[in-house]
């Protein structure tokens, strides 16, 4: 199926990719393009109804429950993940990690921590390409191999895909379907597109406080992307943005339990919550 397909599938007519004001559970690239602003009450999914039969995509979930979903994206690394792990354990809180194979080849003792400590961990390709920039094959072969590195360390591929950036293609959900998955978008973040900078964590923190949502998908990150591991070095602005969420991240916690929220893993969220999916 092709991108224009796909996005017909999911109600956005022919609309471009970038820039799309989407409706409630429509397609989004990823707040950082302000493409959309994720939070709020989507539809907690989204059929692409592809050639293998339907797809779900998920951003949330619509439950009445005061439930949610922590989730960090783009680890494991030196940086961040092990004081992710330190905060989590502190509030008893599981979250799901959303791993670059890259980093998990190099880094496996993070990834069997996660999992000795009751974390789940899911996919986030094996490069951290946006599908946007890579044949179908390339997309495919990049999903496979995230999967199986993980495997290598826990006997299984996981359950769930996110796609980087939120760039969600038509190969995209083929090749993740076609490997296995289920697809995690988000429908919380550090900035519902209002252009928080990267260094304002009394603004990110609101961000995250104000936005969460019964069912919501709250994306965090432990890593900086590609740039964990490329030549070229960390990104400078990355770094800082990742620094201000986890500056935030017990502050956010800490009111979330508070507020009464009850924190899943993403599969439990889905399974206990979204029963007609
Ligand atoms: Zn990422």
């Amino acid at each position: 199926m092709d991108r224009r397909r796909f996005l017909k599938g999911l109600g956005i007519g022919t609309a471009g990719v970038v820039g799309v004001a989407a409706p409630a559970g429509a397609y989004t690239v990823g707040q950082q393009r302000g493409a959309s602003t994720i939070v709020g009450d989507y539809a907690q999914s989204v059929n692409a109804g592809q050639r293998r039969g339907a797809v779900t995509v998920w951003w949330s979930v619509d439950t009445d429950s005061k439930v949610l979903a922590l989730t960090f994206d783009d680890g494991p690394t030196s940086q961040f993940t092990a004081s992710v792990l330190r905060v989590l354990g502190q509030y008893h809180v599981p979250a799901s990690f959303f791993l670059i194979g890259e980093l998990v080849q190099r880094r496996p003792d993070d990834v069997r921590r996660m999992l000795d400590e009751g974390h789940e961990v899911a996919n986030h390709t094996f490069d951290h390409y946006s599908a946007t920039r890579q044949s179908p094959a390339e997309t495919l072969s990049t999903i496979e191999r995230g999967a199986d590195v993980i495997a290598a360390i826990s006997g299984t591929r996981p359950r769930w895909f996110r796609p980087v950036r939120g760039h969600v293609t038509g190969a995209l959900v083929d090749a993740a379907t076609e490997v296995g998955h289920d697809i995690a978008m988000w429908s919380v973040s550090r900035d519902p597109g209002i252009g928080t900078a990267a260094d304002d964590v009394d603004g990110v923190r609101t961000n995250y406080i104000e936005g969460i949502h019964d069912g919501g998908i709250v994306i965090f990150h432990d890593g900086i992307g590609r740039s964990a591991f490329e030549f070229s070095g960390p990104d400078e602005l990355l770094l800082t943005q990742r620094r201000a969420e986890l500056a935030a991240l017990p502050d956010v916690i800490e009111r979330y339990l508070a507020d009464g929220y009850e924190f899943l893993g993403i599969s439990d969220l889905i399974d206990r919550h979204a029963p007609n999916h």
